[in-house]
């Protein structure tokens, strides 16, 4: 499943179609969660009887009615989507907040399915059919949808954003039909996220934070305190407020594409340059508390692994995660463990003398795991495999080249753990 936007151009009167239209998908999926709410233990509400129960608020109301019935559907499905995301929450035993579902103040977008919309013969304009009276609207952007199939659109999202309004494609692809696998590089890498860097690898290389992050967060928050102070409680929003609310939405919105801008593209350069890359699996909400409070934006490095996962599918190359355990504390070169606070910011080992970057030291572990976790996910018969292709290049071959080889080969037993990961991104 891929995911294509391009921006709308609206006209003032479809601005309010448009804003009806979500409005609408908030209140079906409001009172679907209403309904569950109210419902007792027998009533068992699932996601059929909330689905059901789209065409009783159409009968009731009339915006209700006009939307188009699959964009109700995909309304009362946000509804169930954060019901059993709680229910699995409580399964899961998790600790904390379960996350039980919340009425929504701020919904942005409305979905349509497979109906309710036409695509023009060029596809450069799109109608849309349902009673809402939106009507056509073009297409902005160097996207050429005439490439897919056009019963691969299995949904159209309607999104509003600080500076207008955008139409999403979602387009039910392999994205491996599309693209070639890659050449194996023989190179294999592991990554650490650094402290004070984006990120160290194996190969004793660091890629810096670029400075505009920093830069923008700045001025991020300077338009963030204007516009609380524009803020007078219990009245209604001034002129000011507004524009200073909008002011703000707007650099946000330019800050986080350059943010997806650079993520995306190192995440691309390290699938490119390596066969496997490894990490750590690290728990992001935990992180955000200690090691990388403040230093990096702890959401760039959870969206730079979801790249990563993405890349490597669509390239055929493998990823792994590996637990974080000890990873900065051990000696890459003898094992032993070297106790070392945060603030050390060199690994030195009294056992071997080894002397290295405490993020790259912290790399190279993790690479050495990744490759002992994947030499074990294959099958006895797998395995033995290995051993006679070593046997046999073992003619002074480097031995990080034939792992490489190895690896190559593996990939794509690898990667079956991917998709799971790959449909939340895309
Ligand atoms: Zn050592």
């Amino acid at each position: 499943m891929i995911v294509l936007e391009m921006k709308a151009v609206v006209k003032p009167n479809q601005v309010l179609a448009i804003d009806d239209a979500i409005r609408t998908v908030q209140f079906i999926r409001n009172k679907a969660l209403r309904l569950w709410m109210d419902a007792s233990r027998e009533d068992k509400i699932d996601k059929y009887v909330l689905n059901k129960y789209c065409r009783i608020l159409a009968k009731e109301y009339k915006f209700a009615d006009e939307l188009n019935s699959t964009a109700r559907q995909a309304s009362s499905e946000r509804a169930w989507a954060a019901i059993s995301r709680f229910y699995d929450n409580c399964k899961k035993n998790i600790k904390g907040k379960k996350g039980f579902p919340k009425f929504q103040k701020n919904n942005r977008s409305v979905e349509y399915k497979q109906s309710g919309w036409k695509l023009s013969d060029n596809r450069k304009k799109i109608t849309f059919t349902d009673k809402k009276g939106i009507g056509i609207l073009s297409l902005k952007g160097t996207r050429d949808l005439n490439f897919y199939p056009i019963d691969s659109f299995k949904r159209v999202r309607l999104v509003r954003r600080a500076n207008g309004y955008y139409v999403q494609f979602c387009i039910s692809v392999d994205i491996r039909s599309y693209s070639k696998p890659l050449e194996p590089t023989k190179h294999c890498v592991g990554i650490d996220v650094g402290l004070k860097v984006f990120y160290a690898d194996s190969d004793g290389k660091t890629v810096e934070i670029p400075q505009y992050y920093r830069q923008a967060e700045k001025l991020l928050n300077r338009l963030n305190q204007r516009k609380s102070k524009k803020f007078k409680k219990g009245q209604k929003p001034s002129n000011n407020y507004k524009r200073a609310r909008q002011q703000y939405a707007r650099k946000h919105l330019r800050v986080s594409r350059q943010r997806k801008g650079f993520v995306q593209r190192e995440a691309l350069r390290v699938i490119q340059s390596n066969d496997l890359v490894a990490y750590e699996d690290l728990n992001v909400k935990g992180l955000a508390k200690s090691k990388l409070a403040k230093s990096v934006n702890d959401a760039a490095w959870s969206t730079f692994r979801q790249w990563l996962e993405y890349f490597a599918f669509k390239y055929g190359k493998a990823t792994v995660a590996v637990p974080p355990h000890n990873t900065s504390q051990n000696c890459s070169n003898c094992g032993e463990k070297v106790k070392k606070s945060l603030s050390t910011r060199t690994h030195r080992c009294p056992h071997c003398l080894y002397e290295e970057d405490r993020d790259i030291n912290a790399a190279i572990n993790i690479l050495k795991l990744g490759l002992s976790t994947v030499g074990h996910t294959g099958s006895k018969a797998f395995e033995s495999e290995i051993l006679s292709t070593l046997a046999i290049a073992n003619g002074g071959e480097d031995a990080s080249t034939l792992v490489g080889v190895i690896l190559s080969e593996q990939v794509s037993s690898v990667n079956q753990e991917s998709p799971s990961i790959l449909r939340n991104k895309v």
